[in-house]
């Protein structure tokens, strides 16, 4: 069996959105934030929640709720994927929205923060009733969305099919077809080439960077993936491209172990065949738990919030994790991973391939122009080097981790364009 220590379970599970205030709180503190900016800041500016029926099979009714929210949209529209999970709540939502906000600015394209979630259980639902859930919730959030607007993508269970019937839904409403409506789309609807594993090829230009920075060589050097999802099997995938071995990786059902290495791309096709990674031929099976303190060189956490807390952060063997999912680490786990000397590339950096090339996709809709696969990875590649490279500097010049360097990059980015517009009236 693989050497662990005994797991303990962290009954401290911390609420996302707090988590999200703590982050912003300790990077406001450090660029000695105007209290009146900070105020505007901390909260989110539109909140809806929508209660609504769907009649699944058996004819019975269910009511199902749900979330947009825009945390802040001065720098430009409301951006942020649509999420289907049975914990989803207001203030997972809130966080999850309030992170975009800062993504988009350390990225620096032209987007505010925004996030959506339905509370329900994809897995045990049909095609048929998801697409019945998505027209109709799509339906309640029209007060918010739009091309200009708020512009949805997909997140954790939702995918291109769900955007379509989004965009669809949209459309027949408006009385003519809007594809800058949602971004992620399949492409033969005005989805951009590169989308789907641009999550994960931005996570990978980040790991390119900071392992450049520790001198550390990716060739031969091992990784754990967390979440065998969109952004986890394709970083699975592209690290293993580039030279790297894969020894672990999991999904919902738990996870998979060898040290002699994982090929993602049987481990994809084991997945479509039996629905998970476990028991994939060639491999021990170990505890999601487990997996994350797993002897390795790169711990990619590509699941959801509060996977890395006080309880485990000090069993972490990684020397860099890369957050290619969204509020994986507790902000006490952050001070114990810098203590360590871990380095850290935290979210609203790491994953933000997705929402980039989102920005692309939308570019390219409402200009009815289509680039090629290798422009859009080149200039994904231009702007994740160049944003991990700014972050890197402000963590040099005030000694701090790279999450509050980079929400120090974003945080003055979305102050500056605030005090700029001024407060209206
Ligand atoms: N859901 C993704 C994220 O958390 C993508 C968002 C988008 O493309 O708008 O960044």
């Amino acid at each position: 069996m693989v050497a662990t220590k005994s797991v303990v379970i962290d009954h401290t599970q911390r609420d996302p959105w707090s988590v999200a205030l703590e982050q912003f709180g300790i990077a406001a503190d450090k660029l000695h934030l105007d209290p009146n900016m900070r105020a505007i800041l901390a909260e989110c500016q539109r909140e809806l929640t929508v209660h609504f029926p769907v009649r699944m099979a058996d004819g019975v009714v269910k009511v199902f709720t749900g979330y947009r929210v825009q945390h802040n949209t001065t720098r430009g529209p409301g951006k942020g994927g649509i999420r289907y999970h049975p914990s989803v709540s207001l203030g997972e939502v809130k966080a999850l929205a309030m992170w975009m906000t800062w993504k988009c600015a350390v990225v620096g394209i032209p987007y505010g923060g925004a996030k959506g979630g339905v509370v329900c259980d994809p897995k045990t639902m049909s095609q048929q009733q998801l697409e019945t859930l998505t027209r109709r919730y799509t339906t309640e959030i029209e007060l918010l969305i739009g091309p200009d607007r708020d512009i949805p993508a997909p997140d954790v269970n939702t995918n291109a099919q769900t955007m379509a019937w989004i965009m669809d839904t949209y459309s027949m409403h408006h009385g003519y077809t809007a594809l800058a409506v949602v971004t992620g789309k399949p492409l033969s609807i005005g989805g951009s080439e590169g989308r789907n594993e641009a999550t994960a090829r931005g996570a990978v230009y980040t790991i390119i960077e900071a392992s450049k920075h520790l001198g550390i060589d990716l060739e031969g050097s091992r990784v754990v993936v967390q979440g065998y999802g969109n952004a986890g099997s394709f970083s699975a995938k592209l690290m293993a491209e580039l030279g790297a071995r894969v020894v672990g990786v999991s999904d919902t059902s738990g996870g998979i172990y060898s040290p002699k290495g994982i090929d993602p791309m049987r481990v994809d096709a084991y997945k479509r065949e039996t629905g998970s990674v476990t028991g994939f031929p060639g491999t021990e099976k170990l505890s999601n738990a487990e997996l994350l303190e797993l002897d390795c060189d790169i711990l990619i956490p590509a699941a959801i919030e509060n996977q890395i807390g006080e309880h485990n952060a000090p069993l972490i063997k990684a020397k860099i994790v890369a957050e290619a999912a969204n509020g994986p680490t507790s902000p006490e786990a952050d001070r114990i991973l810098f203590d360590r000397g871990v380095f850290l590339i935290p979210d609203i950096l790491c994953n933000a391939g997705g929402v980039t090339v989102s920005y692309f996709e939308w570019v390219q809709d409402l200009q009815n122009l289509f680039w090629r696969e290798a422009t859009i990875n080149a200039r994904l590649k231009e702007v994740m080097v160049k944003s991990f490279n700014d972050v890197l500097d402000m963590q040099k010049k005030n000694k701090v981790d790279m999450r509050t360097a980079a929400y120090m990059v974003a945080v003055a980015r979305v102050a500056e364009a605030t005090l700029t517009r001024g407060i209206y009236p």
